[in-house]
């Protein structure tokens, strides 16, 4: 990924990380960082540049990406067509499936941590200060 911009409408997301991000290429542990300093592509998509909508905060500090969870969740009606349509014709929710799996793929998932080492602690170095500016 890119080096991130922070940006303080999500800072107080750092609250809710409670989990060390693994060094760059190790096995994601869901700790949730990447997506919090930088929206992906596919986030920005769903209308939101500096949030994601789709980041789920789940048990035990870890987070998962909505759209490979739970994407009937969280993209437009518009955009579920034909994967509904997949549904009907096949049994057991294979358009689901299916969808799920493509987000998987684009997003690389279970290809270990793609998030810069350096960037994320940048990321989280701005948060620092700028919470401490903001109790003076
Ligand atoms: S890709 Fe890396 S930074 Fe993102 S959730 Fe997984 S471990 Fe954390
Ligand atoms: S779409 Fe998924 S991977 Fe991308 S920023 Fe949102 S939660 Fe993270």
């Amino acid at each position: 990924m890119d080096k991130p911009e922070p940006a303080g409408t999500v800072w107080h997301l750092l609250d809710l990380v409670s989990l060390d991000k693994p060094p760059h290429g190790k096995p994601c542990n869901g700790c949730g960082l990447c997506c919090i300093a930088e929206v992906c592509d596919l986030g920005k998509e769903l209308g939101d540049e500096e949030q994601c909508r789709a980041l789920m905060p789940l048990s035990a500090g870890r987070f998962a990406c909505g759209l490979v969870a739970d994407p009937y969740r969280f993209l437009p009606p518009e955009r579920l067509v034909p994967w509904h349509a997949i549904d009907q014709l096949a049994p057991g929710g294979q358009g689901e499936q299916a969808l799920k799996a493509h987000f998987a793929g684009l997003l690389g998932a279970g290809r270990g941590c793609d998030a810069d080492d350096e960037a994320i602690q940048a990321f989280q170095g701005e948060a620092d200060a700028n919470r401490q500016l903001s109790l003076l």
